[in-house]
Order: structure tokens, then sequence, then C-alpha cells
């Protein structure tokens, strides 16, 4: 079986994954001339966060998302598995307490065990939440070791390659994120921007969310002193730069999590568009010879496993199992 993936994003190369696995000879075709910056996953936060997800996602995000960590660590290494601490200043602790009936997967931690969690926050929050069982990982690094293992496997990356027809008599993975919203009229984009900062006094060891009616801003720990700090939600696919009101507020929230990321260099500065279904779920499907994937929203890294099982189930003419797909699993293009 020959397939040709058509975009080197998180999606694209979860899918090239498991279709190598199943025995299939694969061809990624990115437009792109390597990884990287082109591609909405380069700037996402790397979050394995499923049941923090629950607050405002639907219960197949965190269905589908349980055994994202596991998968990663197969195939790509490099997953930190210390949990999720949620905070809230005082001022917010009404936040904390919906957080926690919306959610589950979670203990109650004093300012006690905030400081044995993050040495760095001591003294600084007197009561918050721990998601023990979630993870997360460097989202750069994790693709780079997916292209690798595809190589060495044997699958060809091709890059400075735009995918036009599709090649005949061949199935084709359409992963192309919002460069998609060519046949896909219910695509849409939802803008991120976040910051990369270096601190040599505050060091997270893992995800940490600040609670805020209008601004939950969470923080990854990259190493080497660096941190993400992510992500705005705006209705709009534009990737100009980063607004003003945008930086003052990823920083102040930085700023109120800890007042030394004051003194931090901002590092990197990014933004795209996640590409975004009406209802913010992703789906595959299959249309004759194309299998689309798309619309992974702000659940990229920590569903693009459970959707590249859906793909190959697909490619190979199998139904997904029940429990293992969104929706239906198959929907028309324009609909
Ligand atoms: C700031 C921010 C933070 C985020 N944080 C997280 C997080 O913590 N956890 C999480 O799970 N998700 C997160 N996300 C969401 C995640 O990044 C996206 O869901 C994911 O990147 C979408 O992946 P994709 O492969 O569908 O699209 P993309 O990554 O955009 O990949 C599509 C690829 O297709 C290529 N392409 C397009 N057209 C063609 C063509 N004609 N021929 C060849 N190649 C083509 C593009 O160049 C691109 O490389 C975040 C997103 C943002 C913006």
């Amino acid at each position: 079986m020959r397939v040709t993936v058509i975009g080197a994003g998180v999606a694209g190369l979860a899918c090239a994954t498991e279709l190598m696995k199943r025995g299939a000879a694969v061809t990624v075709v990115e437009r792109a001339p390597s990884l990287g910056p082109a591609s909405c996953s380069w700037w996402a936060g790397g979050m394995l966060a499923p049941w923090c997800e629950a607050e405002s996602a639907d219960e197949a995000v965190v269905r589908l998302g349980a055994a994202a960590a596991d998968w990663w660590e197969k195939q790509a290494g490099g997953v930190t598995r210390r949990g999720t601490l949620v905070l809230a200043p005082p001022r917010d602790a009404g936040e904390l307490k919906r957080f926690a009936r919306r959610t589950t997967h979670h203990k109650a931690v004093d300012g006690d065990a905030i400081a044995g969690l993050e040495p760095a926050l001591a003294g600084r929050f007197r009561s918050g939440l721990h998601f023990a069982a979630e993870a997360h990982l460097d989202p750069r690094a994790a693709t780079r070791a997916l292209a690798e293992r595809l190589a060495a496997g044997g699958t060809v990356l091709r890059f400075d390659t735009e995918a036009k027809d599709a090649p005949a008599g061949e199935v084709t993975v359409d992963c192309r994120g919002l460069a998609a919203r060519d046949r896909l009229a219910d695509l849409r984009g939802v803008r991120g921007e976040m910051l990369v900062l270096r601190s040599r006094e505050v060091a997270l060891t893992r995800s940490v969310r600040l609670l805020h009616p209008r601004i939950p801003v969470y923080l990854v720990p990259r190493g080497e002193g660096l941190t993400m700090v992510g992500a705005t939600m705006i209705e709009s696919g534009s990737r100009s730069p980063v607004s003003a009101r945008s930086l003052m507020e990823l920083l102040g929230a930085a700023y109120a999590l800890h007042p030394a990321f004051g003194e931090a260099e901002v590092v990197e500065i990014g933004v795209d568009a996640r590409p975004a279904f009406p209802d913010n779920l992703p789906r595959a499907w299959r249309e004759g010879d194309t299998v689309f994937v798309n619309g992974l929203y702000r659940h990229g890294f920590l569903l693009a496993p459970a959707m590249a099982r859906q793909a190959a189930d697909l490619v190979f003419g199998a139904t997904p199992l029940q429990g293992e797909t969104i929706g239906e699993g198959e929907r028309c293009a324009s609909c």
C-alpha cells in the first residue's frame, strides 16, 4: 500500500507514523523547507493535559487524549510526566473552585504542597490543584524525533514540495492544517500567541496553569531556563504580529505567577492560527482516495495519536473502533 501524506505538522507526522507501523510505503510531502515556523505545530505549548482540558472541552477530548503521553513516549520519547499544577491568585479563588468542579483526576494542594511540587513558587500561592497523571513535551523536539524515526524506517520526507494533485491510484492523507480551507469550507482559524522567556531565577518543572476569569494562561518548562508562556485564543485566522494587548496579558500573567519573570529575557514571540471546525473537535474521514485529518484546534499534540489511528483505519478500509472516534468519524468536506 503506497500512501502520500500532505503536511509535516503534528497531524501529518503522526499519521505517517501509524501508517508506517502498519506496513504502508509512505511519502510525506511538505511545502516548507524544513520542520519549522510554517506549521502551527511549531508554536504549540506541548501540554498533554486531557483532564485539565475537560474544563472547557468535550468528553471525547479526555477519552481520546488520555493515552497520548504513552504514545508520544513510545514514538518520540522526551515526555515529562510531572503532572499539571493549576493555580489562582487569592482574588480568583472562585475560579479554582469552578475549575475543580468541572474536572476530575486532581488533588487539592495547599501552600506547603505547592512549594514541595514547585520550589520556585514557595510562599506565592495558598491553594491549587495537582493533576498528577498529566504530562508535557517539547513540540519541536517531538516532531523532529518523529521525522527522524520515519526517515530511519524508510518513509520518504519531501520538503520544499507543494502538493497539488493527488497521485492517481494512491491514497492521500490530507493533513494541511488551516491551508485545507480551500476544500473545507467550515474550517476556521483560532489565533494563538505565545512567548518564550529565559529566566535564571524561576525554574518550573511541570506545566502550570494560572486561572483568570478572562485571561487563563499556562507556562510550560522547556529546560535550560526556558519557559513557554501561552496562549491567547482569538477568533481569527490572522498570523499578523502579536498585539500589544496580548503581549501585555501574557507577560502580566507570567509576572503574576512570579515577579522574577519581570527580569526574564524574551527569547521568542510566536503567532499562528489553530485549525478548528465549528464544534472545536477534530475529524478524520475518507472521500474517495483522500483521507482528511483536520481541526485539531488546541489539541494537536494531545489528539494527534488518536486521529492518526483513525486515519490509518480509514486508509486500510477498516472502520475505526467504537469509542475510538470523535463524532461519526466521517463527514463530507463541504458540510
Ligand atoms: C500558541 C499555540 C499553542 C498551542 N498549544 C498546544 C498545546 O499545548 N497542546 C496541544 O495539543 N496543541 C496545542 N496547540 C495546537 C496545535 O499546535 C495544533 O492543533 C496543531 O499544530 C495542528 O496541527 P496540523 O498538523 O493540523 O497543522 P500544521 O502544524 O499547521 O501542519 C500543516 C502542515 O501542512 C503544510 N502544508 C500546507 N499546505 C501544503 C501543501 N499544499 N503541500 C505541502 N504541505 C502543505 C504546512 O506547511 C504545515 O507544515 C497550540 C497552538 C498554538 C498556535
